[in-house]
Parts: structure tokens; C-alpha cells; sequence
């Protein structure tokens, strides 16, 4: 039957996995010299999932996630995300995947200092095409929930660095996205606050069933995951 034989056709897409690398590599020219950073690296996270990732300083976790997050495209192999894999998608295509479907926490916040707090989190939207109104109440829906009300007509100078890393969070939630990749999200805090933003993230995850690859030097953050994976020698182990 023609409809049984076009089922059979139809690629296995696998709904429980928010992200999937397969044997990715990928690598940089330095002074004439090709240094492989990832060789043939494996990830598969799950739906809701919350995998730390830790490794030396230059193992090549920052690599890691931009090109998990379709930030950079591998020099080899796939990555899929939602499903979809991104080497299959034109630039265009592979933005809006990466706008919608995956938010990002870096270390050194990256917020945008002329937009006030509120802009800097709904900007995914509106970049998005959304409305600046909707853009701006689901911003200030996910700053309450990290408990930044008071801060959102300020600008970022104006904010401790726990609170612009809160901000970042609601900017990376905001789109609501299947996978947060988080890179050293705690790395440039002081310990309190650090442990302070770590719980806040976790929960943030954990209430909206978002999946979180967590880069970070310290074995307590790491502990905090379903799973931790080493990256040592451009594998992940
Ligand atoms: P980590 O985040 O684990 O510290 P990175 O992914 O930032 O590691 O870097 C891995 C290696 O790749 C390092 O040796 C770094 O110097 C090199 N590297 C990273 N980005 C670039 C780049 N854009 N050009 C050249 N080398 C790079
Ligand atoms: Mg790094």
C-alpha cells in the first residue's frame, strides 16, 4: 500500500532528543598549522536533560557548543538539533533553528549595553519577527521568573554581574527554546553569586523541561547534572 511504503520512507526522527552530534570534527589554522580541537566528538542530549561538559582550559569546550548550537559548522560530521540537521539547511534556515530551538549563556554575559534589560531579553524575538509588545511582555514574563522586575528599564552598567547573568538567562529562556548551551555560565562570579545563579538556571531548566549542556570548570556545578562528560582529546568520554 502506497501510504505503508511512504511511511517506511520517512527518516526516523527521534522527539525525545533536544540535540545530537555524530562524530563531529573541527579544528583552526594557526600559524600555517591545522590544530584539530574536536575529532570526532559524540553528544546526544535528551529532552529536559541537564549534561555537564568539563574538560582543561583549551580542550575545546567554547568549540563544543558553537558548533552544538549551529553557531559554526563542523568540518565533519552532523548536528542535529530538534531533529533537523543543521548541514542540511541553507544559512537562513539554520538561523531561525538556532533563534528558536537554542538559547546560550556565556561567561562574559554578552548583553547589549545600549538596549535596557527588558530589550536585551526580548531581542531574540523581535529578531525573530515578533511583535515589539509581545517581545517585551514575554521578556518581562521571564524576568520575573528569574526575579529581575526591578532591573528591566535599566541598562546593563547598572547591574551586578549575578543580575546581568540572570538577565542572560531570561534571554536565553525567552524564545523558549529546547536546549540552553551554557558556557562557564558561572566563571565570572564570585562564589556566593555563582552558586546563587547556578541553582537559578538549574531550576529554570528543570520547570520548563528545557535541556542544558553545561560547560564549567567546577567539579559542584558538574555535579548538579544528570551526567558528565569529559572532553579530552576532542572525544567526549
Ligand atoms: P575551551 O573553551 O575548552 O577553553 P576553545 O574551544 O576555546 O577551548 O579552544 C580550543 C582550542 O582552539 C584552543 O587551543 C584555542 O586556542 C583554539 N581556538 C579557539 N578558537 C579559535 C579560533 N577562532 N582561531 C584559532 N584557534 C582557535
Ligand atoms: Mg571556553
Amino acid at each position: 500500500m502506497a501510504v505503508t511504503e511512504a511511511r517506511t520512507e520517512m527518516p526516523v526522527v527521534d522527539r525525545a532528543v533536544a540535540l545530537n552530534l555524530l562524530d563531529v570534527h573541527h579544528g583552526y589554522e594557526r600559524a600555517g598549522e591545522r590544530i584539530e580541537v574536536l575529532a570526532g566528538a559524540d553528544l546526544e542530549v535528551r529532552a529536559g536533560e541537564l549534561v555537564a561538559v568539563v574538560g582543561r582550559s583549551g580542550s575545546g569546550k567554547s568549540t563544543l557548543l558553537h558548533v552544538a548550537g549551529g553557531l559554526v559548522a563542523p568540518a565533519r560530521g552532523t548536528v542535529h538539533i530538534g531533529g533537523r540537521e543543521l548541514g542540511d539547511l541553507d544559512a537562513k534556515e539554520r538561523a531561525r533553528i538556532r533563534r528558536r530551538t537554542v538559547g546560550f549563556v556565556f561567561q562574559f554575559f554578552h548583553l547589549l549595553p545600549h538596549l535596557n534589560v527588558r530589550d536585551n531579553v526580548a531581542l531574540p524575538l523581535l529578531l525573530d519577527g515578533a511583535r515589539t509588545r509581545t517581545a517585551r511582555d514575554a521578556a518581562d514574563g521571564v524576568l520575573a521568573a528569574v526575579g529581575l522586575t526591578d532591573r528591566a528599564d535599566h541598562l546593563p552598567s547598572e547591574l551586578s554581574g549575578g543580575q546581568l547573568q540572570r538577565a542572560a538567562i531570561a534571554r536565553a529562556l525567552v524564545t523558549e527554546p529546547d536546549v540552553v548551551l551554557a558556557d562557564e555560565p558561572t566563571g565570572n562570579l564570585d562564589a556566593t553569586t555563582a552558586g546563587e545563579v547556578l541553582d537559578l538556571l538549574v531550576a529554570q531548566v528543570r520547570d520548563r523541561n528545557v535541556a542544558l549542556v553545561l560547560v564549567t570548570h567546577d567539579a559542584a556545578s558538574a555535579a548538579r547534572a544528570d551526567r558528565t562528560l569529559h572532553l579530552l582529546d576532542g572525544l567526549l568520554v
